[in-house]
């Protein structure tokens, strides 16, 4: 189809990228075509780049990770099918901020394997960085000099750091269960001959969700193909390692996508902040602006948020009653603020009239 106006032209391209696997730039719809229009969309590109520089991150903190757990445990929660001994492979939950400290060395000492890790620290730096330029752009340009830029960056950053902590935690703790639902399926005929202590190490990092799909799939290649013989039985473990590695590679993207968006949103918001403390603002005429893709994708929870104008540290109620301060609202969230000067500031309201 050849694309009779610019218009045309931006929404094949925008239809090409979403389509696009990879390495694929995503680029959004324009509302606008003005420079803070060219800056804001400048977030997606930056976000990209966090997310790219985390995912590498992400594996090689899983792959330290399975390689830290400790082999008696596990070797015990195989044999007796015991999901419990896989928390004995680990120290106690109450460790969460070891575990995380653990991670960071454990990290450093895994930059050989995995040559692009960089550490939490960098990343967030690098993060804050994208969202302040982001911001700074986005800012009307008579202020944009006077911003103390410097608190920003640090608020960002003490936020993110908090912030980062649960994330990691979380993962940690989902990661857990993941192995967990692998050690319980090692009953199964199927799996009994095809997880060793390695693979269900190799495996850390799997939620408990994808570990499922990977056990029913080895199971249905088991049970309803031809006779399992060893250059069978071989294949159908290739088949598994793949999976487990793609699987892997999603979640890392999953969570590398949510983290830099976060860390994004947070150098951004920081700055909005700073500049209202240092009434470079005006409260009752600056504003924040919810913004989605505008595409079939998004979630009804954004959607309802869509364009709904909220004071700069106010936050924005979604049609399910949850209250959202910034995107990401969830996992793969593409949402972003901007800053919109409301006219006539008597009538700005929260909700979005129907
Ligand atoms: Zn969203």
């Amino acid at each position: 189809m050849v694309p009779t106006n610019d218009g045309a032209l931006r929404e094949m391209r925008w239809q090409v990228a979403e389509s696009g696997q990879g390495e694929a730039v995503l680029m959004r719809k324009r509302l606008s075509d003005t420079p803070e229009e060219e800056a804001f969309l400048r977030a997606d590109e930056a976000c990209d780049k966090c997310a790219a520089a985390m995912k590498a991150s992400i594996l090689g903190r899983m792959q330290a990770a399975g390689a830290a757990l400790r082999r008696p445990s596990l070797a015990m929660a195989l044999a007796y099918a015991a999901p419990s001994a896989i928390r004995l492979a680990f120290k106690p939950p109450e460790h969460a901020h070891a575990w995380a400290t653990e991670m960071l060395a454990a990290e450093q000492s895994s930059q050989k394997a995995w040559p692009k890790v960089l550490s939490e620290s960098e990343i967030i730096d690098e993060a804050v960085d994208a969202g302040i330029e982001l911001g700074l752009d986005t800012l009307p340009a008579k202020i944009r000099g006077k911003v103390d830029v410097g608190a920003a960056k640090k608020l960002a950053r003490k936020r993110l750091l908090a912030g980062m902590f649960r994330q990691n935690v979380a993962a940690y703790e989902e990661s857990l269960r993941g192995l967990e639902k692998l050690a319980s399926a090692a009953r199964l005929p199927s799996m009994a001959t095809l997880v060793d202590i390695e693979r269900l190490a190799s495996m850390f990092g799997l939620t408990s969700r994808q570990a499922a799909a990977i056990v029913r799939a080895t199971e249905a290649l088991f049970n309803y193909g031809p006779k399992n013989t060893k250059a069978r039985l071989e294949s159908i473990r290739r088949a598994m390692v793949r999976q487990i590695q793609t699987a892997l590679e999603a979640r890392a993207e999953v969570l590398g996508q949510t983290i830099g968006r976060e860390a994004i949103s947070t150098g951004q918001q920081a700055l909005f902040e700073t500049a209202q403390r240092q009434g470079l603002l005006d409260e009752e005429k600056q504003k924040r602006e919810w913004v989605t893709r505008h595409d079939e994708k998004v979630c009804p929870i954004c959607d309802s948020v869509d364009g709904v104008v909220a004071d700069i540290d106010q936050s924005f109620e979604a049609e399910d009653g949850s209250i959202l301060f910034q995107p990401p609202a969830h996992p793969r969230c593409r949402c972003s603020i901007r800053l919109v000067t409301v006219k006539t500031p008597k009538r700005a309201t929260r909700r979005r009239a129907a």
